[in-house]
Formats: C-alpha cells, sequence, structure tokens
C-alpha cells in the first residue's frame, strides 16, 4: 500500500514520522520472505494518537513491525503500512533494580546490558533476536524462563482508546508466548525488575544458552524460530522429527535437519511456500498424533 494523499504526507512530516516508500519486509524479517509496503518509522511516542487519527482518517490500515523475527509476511504488494518505533537515546536506563528499556531497544542488547551491570535473570533470552517489544508481545523465553515474569510496568498506546497508558505488571497475564494485550495495543516502553547478580555469574549463565542454541538451531540460516508451539506437555520438535520430516520442503521452505520446529527459508522461499509446508507439517502431525498444532510464527498474510 503506497500513501499518496499530499495531506496525509505533509502530516507525517509534522508528527516527526519517516515515510520510507516501497520497503521491502523480506529485507526487514528474519526470514527473508515478505512483499512490499510503505514503512513509518516514528520517532516520538507522542506522535502516536495523532498518527493513528491520520491513517484511519485516510482508510489507511496498518500493522505493527518490531525486529522481524517472529513473522512471515505474505507476498507481493502488501494491503496495509507498517509502523515502527525508533530507538531513542539512550534506550536502556537503569535506576537500581529497575530496567527502564524502550520498545524499540534490541533484545539481546539490553540482555548484555543489563548482564554488565550486574542485573540478571533473562540469561535464557540471549540469543532471541528482535526488540523488547516483540518479546514482551510474545511473551519471549527460552530454557525455563520468560520475559514476562520480570515486567514491572508497561507503557502502552491503546488503539481502543485511543490513549496512551500504563499498566502495572499484574494487570498484564504473561503466559506460554502469549499476552492479554489487546492484539492492537502497541508497546513502547517497559520497566523490568532484575535480580541482582555479579556480572561473572549472569556470564556463566548466558554462556550456557549460547552453547545449547548453537548445538540445536540453525543459526546462520533465514527463520523465524519455532514454527509452532509447543502442545501441554509435548514437543512439536519431536512430533516432526518421529515423522522423518527433517530436510521436507516446498520449494525453499524447509523444515530445518538441525531443529524440526525451525523452518528455513533455504533460498529464494516465498510465503506460498512456507504456508504450504506449515499446513502440510500441521496436517501430517494431526494424523499421526491427533495433535492440532498452533503456529508461534505471526502471519500477516493478504
Ligand atoms: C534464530 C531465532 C531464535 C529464536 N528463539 C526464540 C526463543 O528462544 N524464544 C522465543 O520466545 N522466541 C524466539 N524466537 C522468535 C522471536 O525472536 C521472538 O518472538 C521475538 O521476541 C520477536 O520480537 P520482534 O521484535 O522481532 O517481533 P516481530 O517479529 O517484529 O513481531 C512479532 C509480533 O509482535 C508484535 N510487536 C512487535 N513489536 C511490538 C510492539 N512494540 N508493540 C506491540 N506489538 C509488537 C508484532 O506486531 C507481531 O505481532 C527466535 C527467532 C529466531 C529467528
Amino acid at each position: 500500500m503506497r500513501i499518496s494523499d499530499p495531506k496525509i504526507l505533509g502530516a507525517l512530516a509534522k508528527l516527526d514520522v519517516e515515510l520510507r516508500q516501497g520497503t521491502s519486509l523480506a529485507e526487514l524479517t528474519s526470514l527473508g520472505i515478505g512483499g512490499t509496503t510503505d514503512l513509518l518509522r516514528i520517532k516520538k511516542h507522542e506522535s502516536i494518537p495523532c498518527l493513528l487519527r491520520l491513517l484511519d482518517g485516510g482508510g489507511i490500515p496498518h500493522k505493527f513491525l518490531g525486529g522481524g523475527s517472529n513473522l512471515l509476511v505474505g507476498d507481493g504488494e502488501l494491503p496495509w503500512v507498517i509502523l515502527q518505533l525508533v530507538a531513542p537515546e539512550p534506550d536502556i536506563v537503569l535506576e537500581g533494580n529497575l530496567a527502564h528499556v524502550d520498545a524499540a531497544a534490541d533484545l539481546g542488547r539490553t540482555v548484555t546490558f543489563c548482564a554488565k551491570n550486574d542485573l540478571g535473570g533473562m540469561e535464557g533470552l540471549i540469543g532471541v533476536p528482535g526488540t523488547v517489544g516483540g518479546a514482551l508481545r510474545m511473551n519471549a523465553g527460552a530454557y525455563g524462563m520468560q520475559i514476562g515474569t520480570y515486567v514491572r510496568e508497561v507503557k502502552l498506546y491503546r488503539a481502543a482508546e485511543r490513549k496512551l497508558e500504563t499498566l502495572r505488571g499484574h494487570q498484564i497475564s504473561f503466559e506460554y508466548r502469549h499476552t492479554s494485550f489487546a492484539p492492537d495495543d502497541m508497546m513502547l516502553s517497559v520497566t523490568l525488575e532484575l535480580p541482582s547478580n555479579p556480572f561473572h555469574e549472569i556470564l556463566k549463565g548466558i554462556r550456557i544458552c549460547n552453547e545449547k542454541r548453537r548445538a540445536s538451531q540453525p543459526l546462520g540460516q533465514k527463520s523465524a524460530g519455532c514454527i509452532f508451539k509447543n502442545p501441554p506437555g509435548a514437543s512439536a520438535g519431536r512430533m516432526i522429527d518421529e515423522l522423518g520430516l527433517k530436510g521436507h520442503s516446498f520449494g525453499d521452505a524447509r523444515v530445518s535437519d538441525r531443529h524440526a520446529n525451525f523452518f528455513v527459508n533455504a533460498g529464494k522461499a516465498s510465503a506460498k511456500d512456507m504456508l504450504a509446508l506449515i499446513a502440510d507439517v500441521r496436517a501430517r502431525v494431526q494424523k499421526a498424533f491427533g495433535v492440532e498444532l498452533e503456529n508461534e510464527v505471526v502471519v500477516w498474510n493478504a
């Protein structure tokens, strides 16, 4: 979708919103798949209510992009524009055990910055790509921990009420790769409360998690992490592996040889290829195990 209304274009500049026309989502997502649309980069949180009124008024639908590491985006010209926050300087401010972090901050850098300041707890998140906002939305986690455990407060834009709001941690429910945020809530910043631990101790944990990731995941290949959520008490990857589906492919969309729940773009996979692979693997698992696998990857299909 292209924004062409001169009134909207003029207003964007006043709101300090940068317009990047005809951006390829394949270049902004870790899977390397996705068509083109206009990208709006938001430099000030305060611009958001006005920006969304402007887009709604112009009948321009939008989606919200973090780091693009958990997304499968459709092919071709996309029927919505993309909004993305630009991280301010600095994007992490510490205050005792509290870390005030902008939603656009890189998650890995946040974990290491806090660790270097003797604040731990998030060791399992090292190696999870993307932004802190995306991690909040997905309640990202690994190796027995999840980011939600440490959330004390979230500042967000509530699209339904068209206002900026602050939620305390206990007002939000964080479950396995699921949160109680409304689908159109936009996370703007978070305050994390982290346990004190000396850096050298945190580093040991980080190294262990890094090693586990390197040993089990196709890190050099284009993927979106795990495609499916693990069903209660079971492992999606193990079920797919037991069916002998490692290496199974549609076009260049392929089940990783290393981790059966990672589907990789081994060349020029399209969204159509990847969606066909997902549907096929889901049907085979359903037939063999009677389990309906739920996507962990977020699909934006036109
Ligand atoms: C190699 C690899 C390993 C991975 N390992 C893990 C893992 O161990 N554990 C795990 O949980 N995940 C893992 N992931 C998946 C992914 O990195 C996480 O889900 C990550 O938290 C997504 O963040 P993002 O900023 O990239 O979000 P995006 O992919 O950009 O977006 C994901 C969803 O969040 C929404 N969103 C993003 N930012 C915001 C915001 N500020 N406000 C509101 N909504 C927002 C988007 O609209 C979308 O619905 C892995 C991915 C890869 C490629």
